[in-house]
């Protein structure tokens, strides 16, 4: 347990807990401190320890619990399946965190309109295991898949390798239901094209800080009629790169491009050998086509001259669904691997033109040997969405510190190239210092003011998302208030 975990001590307000209990049943609520440590994390590097977690059942227990905690003045963190990497279902201020893990139905599927109705603790890769036998699948599909819920796709806009083609979660999202500050239930839209704000769309990625999304209408798209996967080594990291904005500038959108640099294809040899990925390569890319099988040849055959025309020195297309099955497990698997050649990795998430993804790489390189860090890259290339992992060991003394410098130094670069600070994992905890770097103190103020539209308290989710959190001494205020003797709970 480190210090920052052990230096608060968990204490709620006098009868919160209790009327928690009542709220979502005895069994549903955790407070030992003991218990309460599993949810200090989420799959950044880090931790605050939360005063208590509750597992509602329904929409109306949702209500209920946060009906309680604006009455005590109490921050609530919706929290899905903590695989986020920006700190986003960390409570940093305490308070409650509401679990969806109970609320994983799947309420409905319209094969006939394309839609499924969920609740938002649905494991994304469940959602397509389940919409297969009607022909669908759920098309945004985070590396996290098998573990990650649609309530935490949905507030962090999450993408994956096949969003290239398909859109990230905002462009699946047709309607969501969720609990406001005050407990009221706002329930928008539904349908693909409706008059009035586009309020799904403002929730997506509002990072839990808008309200508890307890329902969504999501849309289904066909599986696709057939697919062609492509893995191509090239000797320098520069021609892979130049193939990726090659093959878009040819007008060719494939359903994925994905690049694994040598070190991130040594770790996955080493946690799946049966991938078989090209060790001795020097960078990797991963290409899914799909389609009818006429347009999939012509597609195949003009990614290949690219690929070609940028010196790939072996192009293999995977023989079976099997083999493409196990290509994919390789990608897929890779942040988990990095674990057989580090005890940590802090992993950085910024956005680039496709153009700049060499420029970028090679300062990547550059500030590995300045701060003497190894990065490992993988990433969604095709979106031009880098994530370095930096490898490092937290038993270090330091380290922590020095790596997070060099994931500063990478954004900045990102930045410098014209990119975003984000692709996908939002800012959460971890970039709130970098959001002045791309937003002036208007976008940010308008997206403070939007966001106190849900909750003017600034309870939801407090000290995630903006720079200077103006939420600080308005939750202070209020949980001094709340506290027994005027005490801070
Ligand atoms: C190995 C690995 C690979 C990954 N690959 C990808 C990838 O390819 N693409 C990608 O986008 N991300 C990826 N991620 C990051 C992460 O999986 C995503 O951000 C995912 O969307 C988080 O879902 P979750 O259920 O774990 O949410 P959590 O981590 O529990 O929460 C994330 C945020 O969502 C909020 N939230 C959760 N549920 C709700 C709700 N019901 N209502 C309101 N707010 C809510 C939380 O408060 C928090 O701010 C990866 C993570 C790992 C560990």
């Amino acid at each position: 347990m480190t210090a920052a975990l052990t230096a608060r001590r968990p204490a709620l307000a006098a009868g919160l807990a209790d009327a928690l209990r009542r709220a979502v049943g005895g069994a549903w609520v955790l407070t030992d401190p003991d218990d309460l440590l599993l949810y200090a994390y989420d799959g950044s590097v880090d931790e605050a320890l939360p005063d208590a977690v509750v597992f509602p059942d329904t929409c109306g227990q949702v209500q209920a619990v946060v009906r309680l905690a604006l009455r005590h003045g109490v921050p609530v963190v919706a929290r899905g399946a903590g695989t986020g990497l920006s700190g986003g279902a960390i409570a940093r201020r305490g308070g409650i965190v509401v679990s969806t893990s109970r609320m994983n139905r799947i309420l409905e599927v319209d094969p006939r309109n394309r839609r499924a109705v969920v609740e938002p603790g649905v494991v994304n890769a469940d959602l397509s295991a389940h919409t297969r036998r009607f022909g669908f699948h759920y098309a945004p599909d985070p590396s996290s898949q098998k573990a990650c819920t649609l309530g935490g796709n949905i507030a962090t806009n999450a993408g994956g390798p096949h969003t290239l083609l398909y859109g990230v979660t905002t462009n699946h999202v047709l309607g969501v239901e969720f609990v406001t500050m005050d407990g009221r239930v706002v329930a928008a839209s539904g349908l693909a094209d409706s008059p009035g704000y586009d309020l799904p769309g403002l929730v997506c990625g509002s990072e839990g800080t808008f309200g508890i999304v307890t329902k969504a209408v999501v849309q289904l798209v066909h599986l696709p009629a057939s697919v062609r996967t492509l893995l191509a080594s090239f000797d320098d990291v520069d021609s892979c790169s130049a193939a990726v904005s090659g093959i878009v500038a040819a007008g060719i959108v494939p359903a994925a491009v994905e690049m694994m640099d040598q070190l991130a294809v040594h770790a996955i040899d080493q946690f799946v050998p049966r991938a078989n990925l090209p060790v001795d390569a020097a960078a990797v890319l991963l290409l899914d086509v799909d389609g009818v099988p006429a347009e999939l040849r012509e597609q195949e055959a003009a990614i290949r001259d690219v690929l070609r025309a940028n010196r790939a020195r072996d192009i293999r297309a995977a023989q079976s669904a099997a083999e493409r099955d196990l290509f994919w497990l390789g990608r897929k698997s890779a942040f988990g691997a990095m674990g057989r050649i580090s005890p940590d990795y802090y992993v950085q998430d910024g956005v680039i033109p496709r153009t700049a993804i060499a420029p970028v790489l090679d300062e990547v390189r550059r500030i590995s040997q300045a701060f003497e860090v190894p990065i490992a890259n993988v990433f969604h290339a095709g979106d031009g969405n880098l994530h370095p992992l930096l490898l490092f060991d937290n038993r270090v003394h330091g380290a922590l510190e020095r790596v997070i410098e060099a994931g500063t130094a990478i954004l900045q670069a990102c930045v410098d190239v014209g990119g975003m600070l984000s692709g996908e994992h939002g800012i959460g905890m971890e970039k709130q210092a970098a959001m002045p770097l791309v937003f002036g103190p208007a976008d940010l103020d308008a997206m403070r003011r939007a966001q106190r539209v849900f909750d003017p308290h600034g309870l939801f989710n407090p000290d995630k998302i903006f720079p200077a959190p103006a939420g600080c001494a308005e939750v202070d205020n209020l949980r001094r208030l709340a506290a027994p003797n005027g005490s801070a709970v």
